[in-house]
């Protein structure tokens, strides 16, 4: 990879890092709600005020925060690999991952023959 392209896409990943951080910092200071409404959401839920949705809201929360975290934390491995020098390797083969391919997936660890074995496992 170019280190133009390489250049541009830390820049990427790095927006989309704090971009991130601040959603897992919202949803734990305030919970899902506070974060839907950041982002101009329809919130009907309010409104839902019966047990089994304030428990659905929960759980709800819980995944959403275990998603942003997860996402979190591949974007913060891909600066890793950045910063290593290793961004366009393929963890599992060691094969040179297209730029194209990091570019529509800038977290992407794996070239797309490793990550076909991997889903097929
Ligand atoms: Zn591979």
């Amino acid at each position: 990879m170019e280190k133009a392209t390489q250049k541009q896409m830390r820049e990427r990943l790095e927006n989309d890092r704090a971009r991130l951080a601040e959603q897992v910092e919202t949803i734990e200071r305030e919970g899902y709600e506070a974060l839907s409404e950041a982002s101009g959401e329809n919130n009907y839920r309010d409104h839902m005020a019966d047990q089994g949705s304030a428990t659905f809201d929960r759980e709800l929360d819980m995944t959403l925060e275990e998603n942003l975290r997860d996402t979190l934390a591949a974007v913060q491995h891909a600066l890793s690999r950045i910063d290593e020098g290793l961004y366009s390797i393929c963890e599992r083969c060691g094969a040179t991952i297209p730029d194209e391919r990091l570019e529509a997936m800038p977290t992407a660890t794996l070239c797309i023959k490793c990550k076909a074995e991997e889903e097929s496992r």
